[in-house]
Formats: C-alpha cells, sequence, structure tokens
C-alpha cells in the first residue's frame, strides 16, 4: 500500500487521481488544494462572467464522484515539501506524509507592474473568487480598463461589455493577439469588437493606476495620456507557480522540470499541469502549457506512473476552440507567426464552406458544426507533405477533418496542388479526411 498524496485539485490534480484509483483500489488517494471552490471547470468562467451559464454549471464533478473514488480532499494550503522526509507542512502547522507526490500547482495570473495596481478595483481573472469579485464591483463601474493581448483579456473584454460596462482596451502592438493570427483575423476581431462599442487603444502601456480613497479612478498610459474608470482589468499572462518546488531543491526553469514521464529530479515527485515544463524527446526542448486538455492529459500520465506504471507524455499539436468576440474560433497546430517556417504556405479563405460537404456523418463521431456566423474565415498552413496547421473562424465545419488530418500528419501530397490553387477548399479537405478514414481510421478514435 502506498500513500499518494496530490497538491493541487484542479484539472491535472483531479484527473491524476481517477488514474491512480482505477489502477491502485486500495491505497489511500489525498488531494490537498487551496481553491475553496475546489475542482471547477476555469475556462467556463468566461461564459459565468458573460451570463450565459449559472455558477452551478462550472462543477464537472459532486461530492458523489469523490466518494466513490475515496479521495480524501484536504483544504489547505503546503507551504513545504520536505522531500528528503517524504513530508508536506500546510499552513496551519499540520504535516502529512506521502510514498508518493504529485505536484499540481498551475499557474497564476501574472500582476501590472506599475504603482496603484493595490487599489480596490484592479481585478484579475483567474479563479472563482475572482470572477464573484469582479461581479460585486461592476455594480459601480461605469468605464473599465483592460489590458493584453491574448484569449483571457478578450473574455474580459466581452464579459465586461455584457454586463454593461464601457470597455477601454489596451494593446501594446498594432493588432489584436499578433504571434497568432494573421493580420485579416485579427482585423476580424477589432472590428466586431468595435462595433460592439469597444474602445481599442493600440501601442498604448499602462504606466499608472491612480486613485482616491485606495479605489481606482483611472489610468495613465506611458504616453502621457490619462483616462478616468473605475477598474483595471489585467490579463498579461500567467506563470508557474514553482514556489514549493524550488524550496523543495527540485530542478525548476520557467516550470518545474520533468522528464518524459512526468518525474521531477527526485525520484519520488511528480509534477503534472500548467506547473510542469514537460521534456519533448523528439525535438529536445522543455515545454510548458497552459490549457485544459494538455493539463488533463499529464494528469493521467502522471497517475499512471505514480501508480507503478511508465508511460510517456507525447505533447500532441495545439488544438483550442474558443470564442473570440463572439466568433468561434479552432486553432489546430502552429500557425503563429513563430510557428510557420519558410517551407510551409499559407492559404486563406473567407467565405462560408457548406456543411453539407460532410461525407456520412456518423461512426459515433461527433462534429463541431455551427452555421450562421456573418463572417466565416478559414487559414490553411500547408507544409510539403501534411497540412501544419489550420483558423478556422465562424463556421465549425471543417473543424474535425482538419483536426484528424493535422494532428495524424495525413499524407496530403496527392491533393497539395489542388489544395494550392483551389478556390473552394472544402470539397478537397472532406476529400482528403474521407480516402483516409476509409484506409486508415479506427473508427472508435474518431
Ligand atoms: C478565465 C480562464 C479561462 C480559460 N480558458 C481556457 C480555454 O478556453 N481553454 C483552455 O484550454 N484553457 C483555458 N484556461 C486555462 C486552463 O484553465 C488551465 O490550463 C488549467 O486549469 C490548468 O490546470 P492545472 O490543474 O494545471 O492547474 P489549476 O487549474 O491552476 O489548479 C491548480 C490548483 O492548485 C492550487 N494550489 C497552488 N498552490 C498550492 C499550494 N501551495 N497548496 C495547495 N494548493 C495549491 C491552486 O489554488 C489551484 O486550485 C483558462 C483559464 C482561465 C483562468
Amino acid at each position: 500500500m502506498l500513500r499518494y498524496v496530490i497538491i493541487g485539485t484542479g484539472v491535472a490534480g483531479m484527473a491524476a487521481a481517477e488514474t491512480i484509483r482505477r489502477q491502485d483500489t486500495v491505497s489511500p488517494i489525498t488531494l490537498v488544494g487551496d481553491e475553496p471552490h475546489g475542482f471547477y471547470s476555469r475556462p467556463g468562467l468566461a461564459y459565468l462572467l458573460t451570463g450565459e451559464i449559472m455558477e452551478r454549471q462550472l462543477f464537472p464533478v459532486g461530492k458523489d464522484h469523490v466518494a466513490a473514488l475515496k479521495l480524501r480532499l484536504v483544504q489547505n494550503r503546503v507551504v513545504e515539501i520536505r522531500a528528503d522526509a517524504h513530508q508536506l507542512e500546510m499552513k496551519d502547522g499540520s504535516t502529512l506524509t506521502y510514498d508518493r507526490l504529485l505536484i499540481a500547482t498551475g499557474a497564476g495570473a501574472v500582476r501590472a507592474n506599475v504603482p496603484g495596481r493595490d487599489l480596490e478595483g484592479v481585478v484579475k481573472f483567474d479563479s472563482l473568487d475572482d470572477l464573484r469579485h469582479i461581479l460585486k464591483l461592476v455594480r459601480r463601474t461605469r468605464s473599465a480598463v483592460v489590458i493584453g493581448g491574448g484569449i483571457t483579456s478578450l473574455e474580459l473584454v466581452e464579459g465586461l461589455l455584457k454586463r454593461g460596462v464601457k470597455v477601454h482596451y489596451f494593446l501594446r502592438g498594432d493588432r489584436y493577439w499578433e504571434n497568432v493570427l494573421d493580420e485579416t483575423e485579427s482585423h476580424i476581431i477589432e472590428h466586431t469588437l468595435k462595433d460592439e462599442g469597444v474602445q481599442l487603444h493600440f501601442r498604448t502601456e499602462l504606466a499608472e493606476i491612480s486613485g482616491k480613497s485606495g479605489r481606482v479612478t483611472g489610468v495613465q498610459t506611458a504616453d502621457g495620456r490619462a483616462l478616468p474608470c473605475e477598474m483595471v482589468a489585467v490579463a498579461i499572462g500567467v506563470r508557474p507557480r514553482l514556489e514549493l518546488a524550488q524550496g523543495a531543491g527540485l530542478k525548476t526553469d520557467r516550470g518545474i522540470l520533468v522528464d518524459e514521464h512526468l518525474q521531477t529530479s527526485h525520484p519520488h515527485i511528480y509534477a503534472a499541469g500548467d506547473a510542469a515544463q514537460v521534456f519533448d524527446p523528439a525535438t529536445g526542448k522543455s515545454l510548458l502549457s497552459s490549457l485544459w486538455g494538455p493539463a488533463r492529459d499529464m494528469g493521467r500520465v502522471a497517475g499512471q506512473n505514480l501508480a507503478g506504471g511508465a508511460s510517456a507524455y507525447r505533447k500532441e499539436q495545439p488544438f483550442n476552440v474558443t470564442r473570440l468576440a463572439g466568433l468561434t474560433t479552432t486553432i489546430i497546430g502552429p500557425v503563429g507567426t513563430g510557428g510557420a517556417d519558410q517551407d510551409l504556405l499559407d492559404i486563406t479563405h473567407g467565405d462560408s464552406e457548406a456543411w453539407s460537404l460532410l461525407p456520412e456523418r456518423g461512426l459515433g463521431s461527433v462534429i463541431a458544426a455551427q452555421a450562421g456566423f456573418d463572417v466565416n474565415h478559414l487559414r490553411l498552413l500547408v507544409g510539403p507533405q501534411t497540412l501544419v496547421g489550420a483558423v478556422l473562424m465562424g463556421d465549425q465545419t471543417l473543424s474535425q477533418p482538419l483536426h484528424h488530418l493535422i494532428t495524424r500528419s495525413v499524407d496530403i501530397s496527392p491533393s497539395r496542388e489542388r489544395l494550392l490553387q483551389a478556390t473552394s477548399l472544402a470539397p478537397l479537405i472532406i476529400d482528403c479526411w474521407d480516402c483516409w478514414r476509409k484506409n486508415h481510421a479506427d473508427p472508435i478514435a474518431i
């Protein structure tokens, strides 16, 4: 019998606990977390902010699930890992002994490093408590400044807008999310935001947050402009939580360094999720991730290995389905300016591709399909033999075929020239997908 302890009750920690229990039905599994609300969907917070879902819908599992798995939940903050003694110390002074430990402490929002950042009205968007705090402040907020160039900042913009707040959106560069989207894609988002009344401020940096009686009253920009507001929402990135690992003498870089089996530099300690920086044998690099799916997958692999397995975590091609300014957007593979190499050709199509082109829907498949958008946009990155990446905005008809073709590196060379010349991509993509499915696909995997 082994004593398993997991620090962190996020998706990585929960997935690990479930996996351990499947393999070891008797040993005690303890999850220690300082999150007062336990396990919930953090991606779902954006939908709660816009008012589209109720708070209870954030919780994918109930107490009965935890009880059925015989998990022990401890709400506390771990302040120290004593690796040699196999012991944890908690904030309240209590201790916990482990035989196998998983660190799944996630990543926390980076704070703005400017004067005034502690004023009431400066908010982040990292947890359910942050969201509750925003909803409380929103009642007396007429105008807000949102800072940051990625998905979370846009979720804040849209959520605040839905709550009736006038939004100023500060972007450092010339356009929205320029390291991932191309110019057209950025402009699609920017136009939608402008139509909705968002004031976009390009090449604008926050220099100072001003306040009165401890509360935000406005901001100063680096180029000397002043803007009144009652809220400053900051989403400028996340940083893995490393303090525990560093204190325990584990090797760290930007995250907690783990090998492909998710084992840290200490043999009985593993790390998974946003906190882990995983060695990828294919590239020889150690990579961070800050997405739900990879965190869950890492949790599963770590769980297997904590219970005595020897599974390797293989980082999948990036795959993210999100909503940008109301537009469902799927991003597959390395589509950003940093990701494309010179051999890749970029094809962009702006017209709607027909949903009816999909052959024999079925085989137990779930096809993400959405129609009726004003804007439909598809960008494909075509490598010498395979499709390397894609961005789909609006109509999602091709999202599953492209996901399969890209993540399974399907050889599209017989259709490559036709793809590069095509005025309508959908029939060709569907043909390639159909052909691959007939020859190779395992229907269950689809
Ligand atoms: C608003 C928002 C929207 C998002 N949207 C998306 C999306 O659309 N798609 C997507 O793929 N991803 C999205 N993400 C990211 C995704 O939620 C994370 O990648 C994922 O939750 C990481 O899981 P994790 O288990 O590694 O860490 P976390 O979920 O961060 O869990 C770690 C837990 O450990 C706890 N902890 C940390 N230190 C200690 C300690 N010392 N003692 C005890 N407990 C500790 C933390 O409080 C936390 O509860 C979003 C995140 C946010 C905040």
